[in-house]
């Protein structure tokens, strides 16, 4: 029987550069020992506390079908958060709670875009995005950025590739950045806000790492004068609290955004489990200390890291504004980004990402994520340094 084109052509053409990742873990089944900077996961584990209070409602009874926009009390607690970090008004009624931020980009593009319309959004990317896109029957276009600019898409291209496409309907940004980790000024932001408007489209705003700003400040461009009205905020508990398997996220948007994605959760996801929103409750009503202490890590490491590169200066990174993750220029290896990972897993055991995994803009780049014990971090880190060299001296 034939499937939808739809669920056929989700992952597009060849493995989007997983092939490292595979391999990687193909070596460890196979009983060899290789050390995975590949996946935006802390080391750590949800805290107790929180898991206690998971347990305590689950214990309590809340085992049953929940509300299926959220529970009023989390919808209050977003809400409440949401206001105080951005000052935009904000009540239940703006917010959704979503299985993780990975619902909430299908939904909020299934709520935007018709089949066929043209989504934007801007490369490199997370890896997710175009099969999102796909998934829903729309055309994904790449606004590509530069290494030089910091990654920070500029206006004029985005308005290019409006210009270009066919029933563009939506853009889609993400600050903090995954893979790049850059933090979207505050003008870069004001750029986007100027071209959604004048071409109407809706703006998709992915802020799943706004507890993690090494640099600068996170600005949700929801907060930008007249964006509430076209903005949809992504939010998620996974990376600010360490709660990726718990999957718990939210959408931020206009209420009559928020009612019809509602009406979509109850024809797909059904909601998230009761007890897995009490404990988000409970995570949230614990404050920035909790969130601050789940982002510590990766504030030290990016301290080692930034030390090591600046002993030599051949690999060159854009110290990471925020996020898990190191960008790396090895360009002057003369490797690609996909040659210079599979090399480095073959001879050394250490596995990152390809550039080009997030798309054309990132080539001849790596991303590290910064997801593993400082030591052995710092002791990977130093043989990706030493094997660029080894590379570059064959080269020359
Ligand atoms: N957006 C970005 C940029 C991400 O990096 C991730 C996860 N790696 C997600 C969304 C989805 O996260 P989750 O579904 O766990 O909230």
């Amino acid at each position: 029987m034939q499937l939808s084109d739809r669920i056929t052509t989700l992952l597009g053409e060849g493995d989007d550069g997983w092939g490292v990742f595979y391999r990687a873990r193909a070596m460890k089944a196979a009983g060899r020992d290789a050390i995975e900077l590949t996946i935006g996961e802390h080391d750590i584990r949800t805290d107790p506390r929180i898991l206690a209070a998971m347990h305590g409602a689950a214990m309590g009874g809340h085992t049953g079908y929940a509300s299926i926009p959220g529970t009023p009390a989390l919808r209050d607690a977003v809400a409440a958060r949401v206001q105080a970090r951005t000052g935009v008004p904000t009540t239940r009624a703006n917010v959704l709670i979503t299985p993780g931020g990975q619902a909430g980009l299908f939904a909020t593009h299934h709520a935007t875009c018709d089949a066929g319309d043209t989504a934007l959004y801007i490369d490199p990317a997370y890896v997710t995005y175009p099969g999102v896109l796909r998934a829903l029957g729309l055309v994904p276009h790449a606004v590509a950025t530069r290494a030089e600019d910091g990654f920070q898409p500029r206006a004029h291209d985005i308005a290019a590739a409006v210009r270009a496409a066919h029933r563009p309907r939506s853009l889609l940004v993400n600050s903090p950045n995954n893979p790049t980790g850059g933090v979207y000024e505050r003008a870069t932001l004001a750029g986007i806000a100027d071209v959604v408007q004048a071409h109407d489209l809706w703006l998709i705003s992915d802020e799943v790492y706004d507890t993690q700003v090494w640099e600068g400040a996170h600005i949700s461009p929801r907060a930008l004068p007249d964006m509430a009205q076209r903005t949809l905020v992504i939010g998620s508990m996974s990376k600010s609290h360490a709660m990726t398997g718990s999957r718990i996220g939210w959408i931020l948007g206009p209420e009559a955004a928020i009612a019809r994605m509602a009406d979509l959760a109850t024809h797909t996801t059904y909601g998230v489990p009761g007890f897995v929103q009490d404990a988000a409750q409970f995570a949230l009503a614990q404050g920035d200390a909790l969130e601050v202490e789940v982002a510590a890590p990766f504030l030290r490491r990016r301290a080692l890291a930034l030390d090591l590169l600046a002993r030599q200066n051949l690999v060159k990174v854009q110290p990471p504004q925020g996020a898990m993750y190191l960008m790396l220029d090895i360009r002057a290896t003369g490797l690609s980004g996909e040659a210079f990972a599979m090399a480095l897993l073959e001879d050394k055991a250490i596995a990152v990402m390809p550039g080009e995994s997030f798309g054309r803009s990132a080539a001849g780049h790596v991303r590290v994520a910064m997801t593993v014990a400082d030591d052995i971090f710092a002791a990977a880190l130093s043989q990706l340094l030493a094997f660029a060299t080894e590379r570059a001296t064959q080269v020359a």
